[in-house]
């Protein structure tokens, strides 16, 4: 029995159409949606209401985003409002993706402006940390982790903890179909843990990276591995439901 609920969260990333959103959850449906796990989806932004809609007829699964602003308001043109996205009911935003890191340059200061900005609006976290192949043939995998959870997770306040998660992202494993072992996600798993100043015990840890129905066991059976932030095989209803179900 795991200490801490399993949470299978599905990154959708810039995929999805209507059409295919709605052949999603008809299968999901089909198959019957009891789920083990806490089930959780972040769809590209302007599919959010949609999600919103068919979780609250299917009370199923949870809808978050996949990024947002470190402002509330104001000229960021093209931007997502922390204070928008607890408006419409949000329940959770991604921040510090390792796309958002690369692509859009976003470094650890910003990522820490935007962990607090969310965190204000009482949305929940998931904050994404993970080393390049790079890193990990150069053995800093463990410094540029450390780095990223003290700058990333400054100054969180003492009751705004219970609504952070981690993400384990290892960069050479996202959308790579390699997977890390789960040897190896768990030693980087319990650092993670060591290294959290609040509520470490409680804190959800997730591992990403290829995660498929095929791998999903061996890692959840890992002690401080409580979860999966999964993007290409969550697009596939039977295989996002086979996650939630193996879990
Ligand atoms: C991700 O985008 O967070 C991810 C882990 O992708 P994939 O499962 O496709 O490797």
């Amino acid at each position: 029995m795991k200490k801490r609920e399993i949470h299978i969260v599905g990154n959708w990333k810039m995929n999805q159409t209507l059409h295919e959103i709605s052949e999603f959850f008809i299968q999901m449906t089909a198959m019957k949606m009891e789920l083990k796990c806490k089930a959780w989806i972040a769809p590209q932004s302007l599919h959010i209401p949609i999600l919103k809609e068919i979780a609250f007829t299917t009370g199923a699964i949870q809808v978050g985003a996949q990024n947002c602003s470190y402002a509330d308001s104001g000229a960021f043109t093209g931007e997502i409002s922390p204070a928008a996205l607890a408006d419409i009911g949000v329940e959770f935003v991604i921040i510090g993706h390792s796309e958002r890191r690369t692509i859009f340059k976003e470094d650890n200061e910003i990522l820490n402006q935007k962990v607090l900005a969310a965190l204000k609006h009482n949305l929940k976290v998931i904050y994404c940390v993970g080393e390049t192949l790079e890193e990990r043939e150069s053995n800093t995998t463990f410094k540029v982790i450390e780095e990223q959870l003290a700058v990333g997770l400054k100054n969180v306040p003492a009751d705004k903890a219970h609504l952070l998660l981690i993400a384990y992202e290892p960069v050479w494993a996202i959308g790579t179909g390699k997977v890390a072992t789960a040897e190896q996600a768990e030693e980087v798993h319990a650092f993670i843990r060591g290294k959290l100043t609040q509520n470490a015990e409680q804190t959800i840890i997730l591992y990403g990276g290829s995660v498929k129905p095929d791998n999903i066991d061996s890692l959840l059976r890992k002690e401080n591995i409580d979860g999966a932030l999964v993007g290409g095989a969550s697009l596939k209803a039977k295989d996002f439901k086979q996650l939630c179900t193996s879990a």
